[in-house]
């Protein structure tokens, strides 16, 4: 499949295969406005398979949410058709407000307005614990 290389936007890259839809669907892209490709079920000579993900003009794109969603993608920042930045997605030591608190006795689920601290806990195991009941979740 050929996809037109981009002058300004970004190429997120080795998204696990069949992962791409539930990125760009997080992403919250305007299909109707930003010009998008999503190529599923890409040749990777790493993984084997990838998904890959093209938009055009520089969004914002928040990291430490998309790391935790895909921690082995890549995300590309193309300006005037030259790559300007490579970013490496990692799981994030803390993440505030993306994972909720399942503990029905934890301070987060009485009171609204805290915000839901979690903290890694082991990558290999993408288990994080919540800063307040020590409750351990996996993403
Ligand atoms: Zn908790």
């Amino acid at each position: 499949m050929e996809v037109n290389s981009i002058e300004n936007g970004i190429v997120i890259d080795h998204i696990r295969a069949g992962f791409g839809m539930k990125v760009l669907q997080y992403l919250d892209v305007d299909t109707g406005r930003d010009t998008v490709a999503l190529i599923m079920n890409a040749q990777s000579s790493k993984h084997g398979r990838k998904d890959i993900i093209k938009i055009e003009n520089l969004i914002d794109v928040d990291m430490t949410a998309l790391g935790l969603l895909d921690c082995g993608a890549t995300v590309n920042i193309i300006e005037g058709g030259r790559l300007t930045r490579k970013v490496k997605l990692e799981l994030p030591e803390k993440v505030v407000d993306v994972i909720k608190c399942k503990n029905p006795r934890c301070v987060t689920s009485t009171e609204p307005s805290i915000a839901h601290i979690f903290r890694l806990v082991d990558p290999s195991t993408e288990e994080y614990r919540c800063e307040y009941c020590d409750e351990i979740v996996r993403v």
